[in-house]
C-alpha cells in the first residue's frame, strides 16, 4: 500500500516511554487517513468525561497519506484532542512543512499522552525519539523557540511545532505553531501546555511510497489543470484569503460584536490595500496555489510591523469586532498572536466582546487595568492580547473564552458572548448566508467556517447548483454536502481553501488517493462521500458520548432574534429552528435529539447490525 508510512508513534510523557504500531488495514479502508485516522483514534483512545487539561487527554498529530508527495495542497497537519474550550471533539489544522517532515521521518501520526514532570520537547529523528529538557525554553515565543531548538540540534532544516506563553499559561484558545503556520483553534496549545510539552521537533529523509507512480503523475496533472481552469485560481493565488470586500458587499462582515454587517471605511482593508503591503509570496509544501502573503506595515502607527498573513479571518478579528479599519493593526496583532501562541479569531472576538461589555457598563477600567475600551479606538488592542496570553487583569477572564467569561461576569453578559458550543464565531454573520450559518451551528468542533464552507453562498460557486444565500429551503442538504466534502478531502489532508473555492471535487481526489495508495475501494469517487459522512457521524458520536445534542446546536440569541439593521443583508435573521430541522433530516438524525439514529450508524458501519 502506498501513501502511508504505516507507523503510528505513541508517546507517554508521564513514563517517558514510546512505541510504534502499524495502522490496521480496516481503518485505512473505512477512514482513509488524515482526519479519518485522527477522529477514529481519538474516539477509541479516550473515555467520556476526560478533563481536557489532564494527563489522560491526548493530542494526536496526523499527516495525511498524500503529505510529502507531489500531490498539490496536501502539506497540512492536523491535531486532534478533546478541547479545553468546548469540552468536545476537536480538530485543528495548520500548513507549512511539518506534515511532510512527519512522513519523511516515517510517521503518519504521533499520539502524545500523559504529562512530563518538567518542560520537555520531543526530538524525533526517524527511529530515534528523545525527551529533551525544555525548561530553558519555557516562556519563549514561538519564533524564539524554533531558533533555539534548531541551534541546539545544529540543524536548520528541523521542522518544529510549538506553543508560546499562551499555551504554557493554559489559555483555552492557545494554538500550536509551526513555521508561522497555526493550528490555532480550540486550545490545542493549552493541551500541550498542560502536558509540559513545549514542542515537537522532527527530521527525516525517507520517501513516501507511491503504489502506481505513472497514474499518480497523471492524477497530479489533472489536479493542477482543474485548479488552473477555475475562474478564481489566479486571483486567489495572488491575494490569498483577503476577501474583506466580498463579505462587506454581502453585508455579513461581523461588526461591533455581530451587531452590524458592514464595516465603515471597509475599503481600507480590501485586498488591493493589502497588495500594497505584500513583501513576498510564500506557501506550503508542494502547493501551486502558493496563496500565503508576508506583509509589512510601511507607514502609519504600526510602521515596521510584519507578519506571515494576515489571512482574512485575522484581518476581520482586529477590525470588525472593534470597528477599526487600520491594516497595520491587523499585521501587528497577527504577529503578536503568532509569537505568544494565540488563535487570532477567538482573541479578536474576545476583545470585541470586552468592548461591548465596557460600553454596557458591565466592566470598567478597574477590570481592564485602566484601559478604556471604546469602539473605533485600537490603542488597547495589543495590550489586551498580552493580557490574555499572560492571564493578567481582564485577560485572565477573557483567556477562558467568551462563554465562560460571560458566565463568570453574569448580569446578562451571556447575551454578548458570540459562540457556538464555546467556540467563538468567525468572520461571517450567519444571517447573511444560511447554509454557511447552519455549518457554524452544527460543526462538530463548534462555530468553525472551514468545516463546511458555503462557497456557493459566499462566492456564487454553482456546485452542485446555484443558490440564493437568504433562501432557507434546501440549506440542510447543502450544509451536509459541504461538510461531508471537507471531511473526505481532509482524509488527504487537503487544504480547505481549494475546497472552499470549489476548486476540487471527489473525482480529483479519488484519482490522487487511488493512484497513491492502490486501495481498490478508493477508485470510486462515490466512495469518498461515504467516508466523509462516516467521519462526520463518528465525530458527532464522540460529542454525544460527552453529553452533547440538540441543546448544544444553539446560535447566540442576537443572531436569531435581531434582524440585520442595515446594508445588503438588512432585515435578515437566522431561522434556527427550521434550518436545524432540515439539517437533521438531511443527515438522518433524530429530529428531537439531534443524535444519529441507529439505522444511520449501521448504514455507515459505525454500529453492529
Ligand atoms: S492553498 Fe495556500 S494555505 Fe492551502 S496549502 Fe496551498 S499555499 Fe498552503
Amino acid at each position: 500500500m502506498g501513501g502511508y508510512m504505516n507507523r503510528i508513534l505513541r508517546v507517554n510523557l508521564s513514563t517517558r516511554e514510546y512505541s510504534v504500531e502499524p495502522i490496521a488495514e480496516a481503518l485505512i479502508k473505512n477512514f482513509i487517513g488524515g482526519r479519518g485516522l485522527g477522529a477514529k483514534m481519538l474516539y477509541d483512545d479516550l473515555s467520556a468525561g476526560v478533563d481536557p487539561l489532564s494527563p489522560e487527554n491526548e493530542i494526536i498529530f496526523v499527516a495525511g497519506p498524500l503529505a510529502g508527495t507531489a500531490a498539490q495542497s496536501f502539506g497540512r497537519w492536523s491535531i486532534f484532542f478533546k478541547s479545553p474550550l468546548t469540552g468536545g471533539y476537536f480538530q485543528s489544522t495548520g500548513g507549512g512543512f511539518f506534515a511532510s517532515e512527519m512522513k519523511f521521518a516515517g510517521y503518519d501520526a504521533i499520539v502524545v499522552t500523559g504529562k512530563a514532570d518538567k518542560p520537555v520537547y520531543l526530538w524525533i529523528n526517524e527511529e530515534k525519539v528523545e525527551f529533551r529538557d525544555a525548561s530553558y525554553l519555557w516562556g519563549f515565543t514561538n519564533e524564539e523557540t524554533h531558533v533555539l531548538i534548531r541551534e541546539e540540534l545544529n540543524d536548520p532544516f528541523v521542522r518544529i511545532a510549538s506553543i508560546g506563553p499562551a499555551g504554557e499559561n493554559l489559555v483555552r484558545f492557545a494554538g500550536v505553531f509551526s513555521d508561522r503556520h497555526a493550528a490555532g483553534r480550540g486550545g490545542g496549545g493549552a493541551v500541550m501546555g498542560s502536558k509540559n510539552l513545549k514542542a515537537i521537533a522532527i527530521r527525516g529523509r525517507k520517501t513516501v511510497p507511491i503504489a502506481m507512480p505513472e497514474a499518480f503523475q497523471e492524477a497530479i496533472k489533472f489536479e493542477i489543470a482543474t485548479y488552473r481552469a477555475h475562474p478564481a485560481f489566479e486571483s486567489f493565488s495572488r491575494t490569498g484569503t483577503q476577501i474583506a470586500e466580498f463579505t462587506n458587499l454581502l453585508g455579513m462582515f461581523p461588526t461591533r460584536n455581530f451587531r452590524e454587517g458592514v464595516l465603515p471605511n471597509w475599503e481600507a482593508i480590501q485586498g488591493s490595500e493589502f497588495d500594497k503591503l505584500r513583501v513576498r509570496k510564500t506557501g506550503c509544501h508542494n502547493c501551486v496555489i502558493h496563496c500565503v502573503n508576508i506583509s509589512k506595515a510601511y507607514h502609519g502607527p504600526f510602521k515596521g510591523a510584519w507578519s506571515e498573513g494576515p489571512e482574512y479571518e485575522t484581518i476581520w478579528a482586529f477590525t470588525g469586532p472593534i470597528v477599526v479599519s487600520e491594516p497595520g493593526l491587523t499585521i501587528a496583532a497577527d504577529r503578536l498572536c503568532d509569537e505568544l501562541g494565540l488563535d487570532t479569531i477567538s482573541t479578536g472576538q474576545a476583545i470585541g466582546f470586552a468592548y461591548e461589555l465596557f460600553e454596557k457598563g458591565l466592566i470598567t477600567t478597574q477590570d481592564t487595568g485602566g484601559l478604556e475600551l471604546r469602539y473605533g479606538d485600537f490603542k488597547p488592542v495589543l495590550q489586551l492580547i498580552r493580557q490574555i496570553a499572560y492571564k493578567e487583569q481582564l485577560g485572565a477572564l477573557l483567556s477562558e473564552g467568551v462563554r465562560e467569561a460571560a458566565r463568570r461576569i453574569g448580569r446578562g453578559a451571556e447575551h454578548y458572548a458570540i459562540h457556538v458550543k464555546g467556540l467563538e464565531l468567525p468572520a461571517y454573520d450567519p444571517r447573511g448566508a444560511k447554509a454557511h450559518g447552519l455549518n457554524l451551528l452544527t460543526a462538530n468542533i463548534g462555530a468553525d467556517h472551514n468545516y463546511g464552507y458555503s462557497g456557493q453562498e459566499i462566492f456564487g460557486a454553482p456546485i452542485p447548483k446555484e443558490v440564493d444565500r437568504f433562501e432557507v429551503q434546501g440549506k440542510g442538504e447543502l450544509a451536509k454536502f459541504n461538510q461531508d466534502m471537507v471531511a473526505f478531502l481532509e482524509t488527504g489532508i487537503m487544504c480547505t481553501f481549494p475546497a472552499s473555492m470549489m476548486m476540487v471535487n471527489e473525482e480529483v481526489y479519488s484519482k490522487l488517493i487511488y493512484a497513491a495508495t492502490g486501495v481498490e475501494e478508493f477508485k470510486d469517487p462515490a466512495y469518498m462521500w461515504i467516508v466523509g459522512e462516516r467521519i462526520y457521524n463518528l465525530e458527532r458520536m464522540f460529542n454525544v458520548r460527552e453529553g452533547f445534542g440538540k441543546k448544544d446546536d444553539v446560535m447566540p440569541q442576537r443572531i436569531v432574534t435581531e434582524p440585520m439593521p442595515d446594508g445588503p443583508s438588512k432585515g435578515q435573521v437566522f431561522e434556527q429552528d427550521e434550518l436545524l430541522r432540515q439539517y437533521y433530516a438531511a443527515r438522518g438524525w433524530d429530529l428531537e435529539t439531534g443524535i444519529p439514529t441507529l439505522e444511520k450508524l449501521r448504514e455507515l458501519g459505525l454500529a453492529q447490525r
